[in-house]
């Protein structure tokens, strides 16, 4: 059996190369870190959830007509996706104020924004992903205008189409992550959502009770990880009600 090739292995994920030239297969791993990798542990189940989770998020995308990189799930852990070149920023969308939005300004966790609001932050974990401007952006030469103007109807579309789908599940948005990849058509380049959607990239919390549905609850020890992303999963209809993320094999007499 042929050994497939690595092309890289992040905190959550593994890149290896897809079986046709354009394609990757990226790989859900069970690890869980935060803040910058200082708090680690491996949540048995997280990277199955995850998988199904932004597969049903980026086929949702598509069918309303928003570029994505997914091309299929392939397996449990893993999916095919389109090769492209990732745009080294984090854009972070906002419609209440939590986490370093709320540290930073000094603002509740949990107030509502006037409107959305758009961050970037520069990935580089050695810097902790610092939030840059806009002028960082040009200057650096990360993404022209175009893309920018781009970057930013994206990840609004996003916001619409995520915030929607929560609603209807009884789930607020609080605020979400995603990265943007370039993708090339011969001559021509377009912007698609890459990387992935998922708790672990979301702020999650039920309507009703407030209760945490995502990343925070292994942030900041709420319990289990696995549980909260299963609700989200049966919520949203990803995993039938009663299933476990690892369906342990059973035995017939
Ligand atoms: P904050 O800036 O408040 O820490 O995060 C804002 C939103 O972006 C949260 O939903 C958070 O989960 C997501 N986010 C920010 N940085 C990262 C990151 O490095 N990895 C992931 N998976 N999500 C992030």
């Amino acid at each position: 059996m042929a050994r497939r090739k690595k092309i890289y292995e992040g905190k959550a994920k593994i890149l290896y190369e897809g079986p046709e030239p354009g394609t990757i297969v990226q790989y859900f791993k069970d690890d869980a870190t935060a803040f910058n990798a200082e708090k680690r542990d491996v949540i048995e189940g997280k990277g199955v959830l995850n998988n199904r989770l932004s597969e049903y998020f980026m086929t949702g995308l598509g069918s309303i007509g928003v570029p994505t990189h997914f091309l299929r799930r392939l397996n449990m852990r893993e999916q095919l996706v389109r090769a492209c070149e990732i745009i080294p920023l984090e854009v972070i969308v906002r419609n209440y104020a939590a986490g370093t939005m709320s540290k930073r300004l000094g603002i509740e966790e949990g107030t509502q924004l006037p409107r959305p609001v758009v961050e970037y932050c520069y990935k580089d974990d050695s810097l902790g992903d610092p939030l840059v401007t806009e002028e960082h952006i040009a200057a650096f030469n990360w993404a022209t205008q175009q893309d920018m103007d781009d970057i930013l109807s994206l990840a609004l579309r996003v916001n619409d189409f995520l915030s929607g789908v929560m609603y209807g599940v009884g789930i607020k948005l609080v605020d979400f992550k995603i990265e943007i990849g370039r993708v090339y058509d011969g001559d021509f380049q377009r912007l698609v959502v890459a990387d992935e959607i998922s708790p672990d990239s979301c702020r999650l919390w039920d309507i009703e009770t407030g209760q945490k549905l995502d990343k925070d609850v292994f942030r900041r020890d709420l319990g289990s990880l696995t549980d909260a992303y299963t609700e989200v999963a049966k919520r949203l209809g990803v995993m039938p009600k009663g299933a476990t993320a690892m369906a342990k094999p059973t035995l017939i007499n």
